[in-house]
């Protein structure tokens, strides 16, 4: 079985390298070998290849850079994405491609599932959001996988720049009013790998499978919340840091001027995904407790 892995270099595509492995042939091809912005030479190498699956975690996600380099944002997010779901309906492949929280409006109050109205409140969201509808249309069988809160121990995220702040400072000031769940490249990666080894030896479960799925940690916290456990974690592991989790103040969305909108409620339901496929989904603490011992000098 051929797999061919698009933004290897990513915190995700990074740990799919590693969890990829084991199933088959892997192709990882980083932006210098596959550039998702020129779309049609990425297309025609896809096909070349020839893969069995497709796994799709390249992006462009800086997240406020992209209102104002919409273009950009679109040809990554969208056109390309678009045109891998022709070239994976063509060669019968499974795409797997990763979304985003940012898809919703945050306005619910409970958890969002899949079937949920989206609705976008930014450039980035808008354009995660059409490269689901292209894949959607296309015809292929296809795991949209939509996540939140991305972080690893290779590559920027906000854990790891609350440490840096931590040591830098003698307080911060942390958004409390938007709340979602910290999920862990590692674990998305092994969950991934999981869910193709069912596909690739369940037929059954193969034939009714496609579809979007919610894969995040389980549990919540708000971004402060999830600061103040970063820091108190590092503290124990003997971090030298001047801010303790008692110098960081709650500050409501609105304090943080940024350039595009966030949702409030980033929560997604991961119940589809676990029944789907037996798959139990640890609670968000777990892996960021693994990253910490990691990063601990
Ligand atoms: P990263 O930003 O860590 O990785 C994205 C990768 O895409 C990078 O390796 C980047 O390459 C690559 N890339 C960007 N533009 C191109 C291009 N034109 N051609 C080829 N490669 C390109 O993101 P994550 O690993 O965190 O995200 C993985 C997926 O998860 C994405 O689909 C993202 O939308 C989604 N997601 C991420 C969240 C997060 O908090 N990070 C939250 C929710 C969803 P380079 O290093 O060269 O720039």
């Amino acid at each position: 079985m051929k797999i061919l892995l698009l933004g290897a270099q990513g915190q995700v595509g990074w740990e799919l390298q590693r969890a990829l492995a084991p199933l088959g042939q892997l192709l990882a091809l980083d932006r210098r070998s596959a550039d998702l912005e020129a779309p049609q030479a990425l297309a025609e190498r896809v096909l070349h290849e020839q893969p069995s699956i497709i796994v799709n975690a390249a992006a462009y996600t800086a997240v406020d850079k992209a209102e104002a380099d919409q273009d950009r944002a679109r040809t990554v997010n969208v056109e390309s994405v678009a045109l891998l779901a022709t070239v994976a309906r063509q060669l019968d492949a499974w795409l797997v491609h990763y979304s985003t929280d940012y898809v919703f409006d945050g306005r619910k109050s409970a958890a969002y599932v899949e079937t949920d109205a989206t609705g976008p409140l930014s450039v980035y969201g808008q354009t995660k959001l059409d490269g689901e509808q292209a894949i959607r249309g296309s015809g292929c069988q296809h795991l949209i996988l939509r996540t939140s809160w991305v972080y690893a121990a290779r590559g920027g995220n906000f854990a790891k720049t609350m440490l840096r702040l931590a040591a830098e400072r003698d307080e911060l000031k942390v958004v409390a009013d938007q709340v979602g769940a910290p999920t862990s490249a590692e674990l998305l990666a092994d969950v991934t790998a999981l869910m193709l080894q069912r596909l690739t030896t369940d037929s059954a479960l193969a034939a009714k499978a496609s579809g979007i799925y919610h894969l995040v940690a389980s549990g919540e916290t708000s971004w402060f919340a999830y600061a103040q456990f970063v820091i108190d974690e590092a503290i124990r592991l003997g971090w030298p840091l001047r801010v303790t989790s008692e110098r960081i103040q709650p500050i409501n969305a609105a304090q943080y001027p940024v350039p595009a909108q966030r949702p409030a409620n980033s929560r997604l339901d991961n119940q589809k995904l676990q029944r789907t496929f037996g798959l139990h989904l640890p609670d968000w603490q777990v892996h960021v407790k693994r990253m910490l011992i990691e990063l601990t000098p």
